[in-house]
């Protein structure tokens, strides 16, 4: 059995019950297998991949806190602290019913690699909750932050471990979260990114993560010889990656067909109204169904079904897992040109292979979505030396590192035989320079 079987059947038997942390590793470790293979004596020697595989840290903890009824309510807190090799742990916070250690770990691992392509100093770590912000009070969502944050605060700090936001927390939580830590710690420090822009948040990270969708989608489609404007889209989700794709896409001249949310999704001829979708969704935080009272020759089906819509390119903006087999084959069967993956993990492992297996140009998520989190290290940049930077400084420094992810993952992929498999490209890249990292650091 070869290193990586051996590591991958470890993997599988010591995480029992956690399917998305192993779709994420053995996504992973299959597309390494080359580098590996160069180095396998030393490598297995000094466990280095089993290192990589197993979280530094994971905290799970209580969350109590008291709804408007006067009910007590308690949720589960957690945060994995990945990796460091690289520098601070850094990756968001989700709250979202479905959120266990599974889910917190393949997120954690995907950071690691992702953090690394963007060539800035960050480790990789995430955490959340299961609490759901949906359908409750600010009050209420206030007081669940605060609890959380009265146990988190003890394991994070601006040089330790950096958190952001991801599903189900954006800047309202993260306000919360902030001053609760601020309270207690008695520090002004750039401990949480994403923050708002009168107490240390960045311009232009709003929008990071659906701009930098679409500058890497662009520079990706450049190196293929096509040309982003003229181009249709169909998006998936309607939250903060989601709606900034789509702005951005329209700036570039493409035209988006679709977006959906957790109950369905909307079809518009005309191309998606983001002012309307942002109305509905940061403002009113109601359901795609009222986005025919804005548009009347929209469509609004129940359930999925964006991947069945005929488009040039697909941006999946939502979920892990919301792009299937059946999805993929609908999707080049439409002849789609590109897909590339704005939320995380998105397609499933069977979707991937086919997708590439039928010539479709496809950005993997740690290099299409780093944009977000290579804007949070800026925005920590500017906490460390006190400064705000222009939208344009920000936004040109998002443009250039997502066009250097590219060129990156291009060459990573040819240095080893697998020319145009861009995920093989990124998890080579970022796994080089956290390899090399760990290896100088010695056996911690
Ligand atoms: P939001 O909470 O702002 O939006 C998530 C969107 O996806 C919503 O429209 C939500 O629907 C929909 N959604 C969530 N869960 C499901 C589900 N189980 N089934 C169907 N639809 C669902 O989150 P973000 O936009 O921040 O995150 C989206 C994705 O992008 C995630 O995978 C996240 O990890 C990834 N990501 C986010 C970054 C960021 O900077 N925010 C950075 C890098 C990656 P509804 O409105 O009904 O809740």
């Amino acid at each position: 059995m070869s290193y990586v079987d051996e590591v991958l059947a470890r993997v599988e038997a010591k995480n029992p019950g956690e399917p998305e942390f192993i779709q994420a590793v053995k996504e992973f470790l299959d597309t390494v297998r080359p580098v590996i293979e160069a180095n396998e004596e030393s490598y297995k020697k000094m466990a280095l991949l089993e290192r990589l595989c197993e979280p530094e840290r994971q905290i799970r903890f209580r969350v109590p806190w008291v709804d408007d009824n006067g009910q007590v309510q308690v949720n589960t807190g957690y945060r994995v602290q990945f990796n460091s090799a690289i520098g601070p742990y850094k990756g968001g916070l989700r709250f979202h019913p479905s959120v266990y250690f599974g889910i917190i770990k393949f997120l954690g691992f995907e950071q690691i690699f992702k953090n690394s392509l963007t060539g800035l100093p960050i480790g990789g770590g995430k955490g959340g909750s299961d609490f759901d912000p949906k359908g409750k009070s600010d009050r209420e969502v206030m007081a669940f932050c605060q609890s959380f944050m009265t146990e988190l605060y003890r394991h994070i700090g601006a040089d330790t471990d950096v958190p952001a936001g991801d599903i189900g927390v954006g800047g309202r939580e993260i306000g919360f979260l902030y001053g609760q830590y601020k309270r207690i710690k008695n520090i002004y420090e750039g401990v949480l990114t994403g923050k708002g822009l009168t107490y240390g948040g960045s311009l232009a990270r709003t929008q990071a993560t659906g701009y930098g969708l679409l500058y890497f989608t662009e520079e990706l489609l450049k190196i293929n010889n096509i040309d982003i404007a003229g181009k249709t889209a169909v998006v998936s989700g309607a939250g903060n990656v989601a709606i900034y794709a789509i702005q951005k896409a329209q700036q570039l001249g493409v035209k988006v067909l679709t977006c959906s949310d957790s109950t369905g999704w909307v079809y518009d001829p005309d191309g998606i109204d983001v002012e309307a979708l942002r109305e509905i969704k940061e403002v009113k935080r109601a359901r795609l169904t009222e986005y025919k009272n804005y548009r009347p020759n929209a469509e609004y089906h129940e359930g999925r079904g964006v991947w069945n819509v005929k488009a040039d390119l697909a941006l999946p903006c939502a979920t892990q897992n919301e792009l299937n087999l059946e999805d993929a084959k609908a999707l080049v069967a439409n002849g789609v040109t590109a897909v590339c993956e704005g939320a995380n993990m998105p397609s499933t492992l069977e979707a991937t292979e086919y997708l590439k297996a039928n010539g479709v140009i496809f950005g993997p998520a740690k290099a299409a979505n780093a944009g977000g989190v290579a804007t949070s290290a800026l925005e920590m940049s500017q906490n460390s030396e006190r400064l705000s930077w222009t939208f344009e400084e920000v936004d040109s420094k998002l443009k250039q590192i997502m066009i250097n992810i590219v060129h990156n993952i291009d060459a990573a992929a040819k240095e080893y035989g697998k020319a145009g498999d861009y995920a093989a490209g990124a998890n080579i890249a970022g796994f080089k320079k956290v390899a090399d990292a760990m290896i100088a650091q010695g056996i911690v």
